[in-house]
């Protein structure tokens, strides 16, 4: 496959695991969801893939971002908007995503295992193409984008 035709599609966190949380369900350690004013710019909600406004409030928690606990499913530390928003699905990534600087980019199996040759440390601005090559390859299952600090910010998958 070449990796300049690969479409894909970016999508949060499901609603119904953003909708729990914010009833108060347990995160992925078994604790509450703590909650936060937002301040700055740095607080991006991995449902609706937006950036929490400054003053808003935010929930804070763990996250799983795979169906099963195994030695590969890291848990880390996410935000989501306290109040209801809309999911992101789209075939492109967030625009503010280019301003991420750096972010990680990696590729996994369909056994949820890391494909270690796909880990990639890149400018926001060459995530797309970061994406579309890392699908190309036929042992990829999708791709997670991560922060600089290794938070986990979205799944990308074939489109
Ligand atoms: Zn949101």
């Amino acid at each position: 496959m070449q990796a300049a035709q690969t479409r894909f599609i970016v999508r949060g966190i499901p609603t119904e695991h953003a909708q729990a949380l914010r009833s108060g369900g347990h995160d992925a350690h078994g604790q509450a969801p703590l909650t936060s004013v937002a301040r700055g710019l740095g607080n991006p909600c991995r449902h609706c893939l937006q950036l929490i406004a400054d003053g808003d409030t935010k929930l804070v928690l763990a996250y799983r971002p795979f169906s099963a606990p195994q030695p590969y499913a890291e848990t880390g530390p996410v935000f989501l908007h306290q109040a209801d928003c809309e999911r992101y699905e789209a075939d492109h990534l967030p625009a503010w995503f280019a301003h991420l600087a750096p972010a990680l980019v990696r590729g996994y199996g369909a056994n949820d295992w890391i494909v270690y040759e796909t880990g990639r440390v890149v400018p926001g601005a060459e995530l797309a193409d970061a994406c579309r090559s890392i699908l190309a390859r036929e042992d990829v299952a999708y791709v997670h984008i991560r922060s600089k600090f290794n938070c986990f910010q979205c799944r990308v998958e074939r489109g």
